[in-house]
């Protein structure tokens, strides 16, 4: 049977000052602003898609930005670390890059034979560039950024959890994934094995629950084809006792949740249809566009958001 999971689809994160956000991720990481709209669910809060030229899944962080939001902390049950993909000589470029706009970054460490470095963002969110040969993605090179060390897309996440054995079950038996590789408390599961469908779970047996808020992951979105696939597995998550919700529809994709046991917010979201639905593949992101049903508040809704802006020469 063809795989109905093929990797990840975007990883949404809950994040402070939206001119900040956008400045961080477009700015410096110089991912592309593909949307700018609102929170589906919370229609006064601003919805970010950074992604590739296309915002094309497996390359998008999204983030729900809110000024004067709390902070949250890092800890169990959450994704803790989101990881994109640089090309193995890449990881020089980047260290420079980070340190010429003051962020903080970790040593380099080796994963898998990978070299990597963490930092995080002004909200204290978790970051990893990961230098690796196995990306066959062109990556988008916006800005200054020269296209040879752009940041091609995800490489995975890591999830912190107490103990592995639920979620891995979920992951292998319903989601098409596998375990390919083990590292001290750090177990990897791929699709493929390759950049963009990567989950770690490290095992953390008396770390603190994570809070989330500013600064933390509110899910990872998996991918799939089509809303075919998306209801075929839907259907397998029910019959093995997941609590899913119906299809929604997000404009840009269709999406279901559910809560893995470990803690951390799963969604299956279908390639279909992308981000150029609603404006020209040249325009992404500038406007703010908003759902239908949400049209008719327009005024409103733009009231309530702090116009942002990126000034890309602050960032050569
Ligand atoms: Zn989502």
């Amino acid at each position: 049977m063809k795989p109905l999971i093929t990797g990840i689809h975007h990883i949404t994160a809950i994040a402070g000052n939206p001119q900040q956000n956008v400045d961080f991720y477009s700015g410096i990481l110089g991912l592309r602003l593909v949307k700018k709209t609102i929170n589906f669910d919370a229609p006064d809060v601003y919805h970010f898609y950074f992604g590739d030229e296309l915002g094309r899944p497996g390359t998008v962080f999204t983030t729900f930005p809110f000024t004067g939001a709390r902070k949250g902390s890092k800890g169990t049950g959450e994704l803790t670390y989101t990881a994109f993909s640089i090309g193995k000589d890449s990881l020089d470029y980047w260290i420079e890059r980070l340190k010429k706009f003051g962020i903080t970054i970790s040593d380099v460490q080796t994963r898998f034979g990978e070299r990597l470095v963490r930092f995080e963002d002004h909200d204290s969110m978790g970051i990893e560039l990961v230098a690796n040969d196995q990306d066959d993605r062109p990556g988008w090179t916006y800005g200054h950024i020269p296209a040879q060390h752009s940041i091609r897309g995800f490489y995975g996440a890591t999830l912190n959890l107490r103990a592995k054995e639920l979620t891995e079950q979920l992951l292998t038996r319903h989601m098409d994934y596998r375990l390919i590789g083990q590292e001290g408390e750090r177990f990897r599961y791929g699709t493929q094995g390759k950049p963009g469908d990567i989950v770690d779970i490290v095992i953390d047996k008396s770390g603190n629950r994570g809070v989330q808020s500013a600064g933390t992951i509110h899910h990872i979105a998996f991918r799939t084809a089509n809303a075919t696939s998306q209801l075929a597995i839907q259907e397998i998550l029910m019959q093995n006792g997941y609590m899913v919700t119906e299809v929604k529809d997000r404009n840009y994709f269709k999406s279901i949740y559910f809560r893995e046991p470990g803690g951390v917010l799963f969604e299956v979201a279908t390639d279909e249809p992308g981000f150029a639905i609603d404006e020209d593949e040249a325009h992404l992101g500038e406007l703010i566009k908003l759902p239908e049903w949400a049209e008719p508040s327009r005024e409103k809704i733009e009231k309530n958001l702090t116009p942002v802006k990126l000034d890309i020469e602050a960032y050569a």
